[in-house]
């Protein structure tokens, strides 16, 4: 008898802890998960941007893997269900995620809105058409970020939408930004400084992408080619004998390849040309891992300048002051390619 009400006994009790401890939990979640904006963001500076903005006052998802081509980017269509739950999603614009806004149109929610920063930067007056992006094809170089300066827009759009969608957080928003622009500020500052060591005959730039533009124009370099053609293939055997002829005419210190985009064309004709090839320029895949401080914008961004002013032979010691870290820590989810 006594053994058996034991048992009853510690069977009332158990059922009433777990009880508890559901009812608690179930009181915990909503008020954590429902009420957080679920923001679903493109290539990983324009999510790192957005990190800054919101710390952790809001749901992040990168949906382009870092270390793939962004500009062929297809989601897969499991993504549609991503694209579906988000309240928000954050893209560049200027045609560079097209597949990725077909599909987000076709399963956004009905309170959703799609945000496009890039159309809201700049004038198409101030569109660059170039190499890889000639003007008969209609598609303006989309890198607007690798310009600080558009990158300060970038982020003050973000917040003004996050204070819309989410006043309750107005505060945080406005606190994060003014500290990021700060930092924004800060690098925009160093990279002039730095730039203004590298000698004038060597603020020139070949590259393999065609990054570079809207960075060239702020800091006066000049862009003298990019070699991948704009279906993104290989150059043709003639395009790349122009290429050696014009590094050897124009006497380029170095030619500068991506860490997303491996070209041993660049590099023969690096060699060809005797002038130094350096493949490890990024323009949407940062630095370190998810955490980490120089996983960043602004740590990419550093990162891109101390290798690029190096090799033009200009100083880099303005770029060592630089803070790279997010202003608010490391909340987004980053996809990486594997
Ligand atoms: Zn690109």
């Amino acid at each position: 008898m006594i053994a058996k009400s034991f048992l009853i006994g510690l069977t009332i009790l158990t059922v009433l802890t777990s009880f508890t401890a559901c009812g608690r939990q179930d009181e915990k979640k909503p008020a954590d998960a429902e009420k957080k904006l679920n923001v679903v963001t493109t290539v990983a500076p324009i999510t790192s941007i957005v990190e800054n903005v919101a710390g952790d006052k809001v749901k992040i998802t990168g949906i382009i893997p870092e270390g793939i081509n962004s500009h062929t980017f297809e989601p897969i269509p499991s993504d549609s269900k991503l694209l579906a739950a988000a309240d928000l999603i954050i893209l560049n614009g200027l045609e560079l995620e097209t597949p990725t806004l077909k599909l987000a149109q076709a399963n956004l929610k009905k309170e959703a809105s799609i945000f496009s920063l890039g159309d809201k930067t700049i004038q198409q007056s101030d569109y660059i058409y170039d190499f890889s992006f000639p003007k008969e094809h209609g598609h303006p170089n989309p890198h607007l970020w690798l310009n600080p300066e558009y990158a300060m827009r970038f982020a003050t759009l973000v917040r003004d939408e996050l204070t819309r969608l989410d006043a309750k957080n107005k505060q945080t928003y406005e606190d994060n930004t003014a500290k990021f622009l700060k930092q924004l500020e800060a690098l925009d500052q160093a990279i002039k400084d730095a730039s203004a060591t590298i000698p004038s005959n060597n603020r020139r730039l070949l590259t393999y992408h065609d990054s570079w533009p809207y960075f060239a124009r702020r800091y006066g370099f000049q862009v003298i080619g990019a070699v991948q053609p704009s279906d993104f293939a290989e150059p043709s055997p003639k395009e790349v004998i122009r290429l050696i002829e014009q590094i050897r005419r124009e006497k380029v210190p170095a030619v500068f390849g991506s860490e997303v985009f491996p070209s041993p064309v660049l590099q023969q004709i690096a060699k060809e040309a005797k002038s130094r090839y350096i493949d490890k320029l990024r323009d949407d895949e940062l630095p370190g891992k998810p955490g980490e401080p120089q996983h960043s914008y602004i740590g990419m961004m550093v990162e891109n300048m101390t290798i690029m002013f190096e090799a033009l032979g200009g100083s880099t010691e303005a770029l060592k002051k630089v803070d790279p870290a997010p202003v608010a820590g490391a909340h987004a989810d980053y996809r990486t390619k594997n």
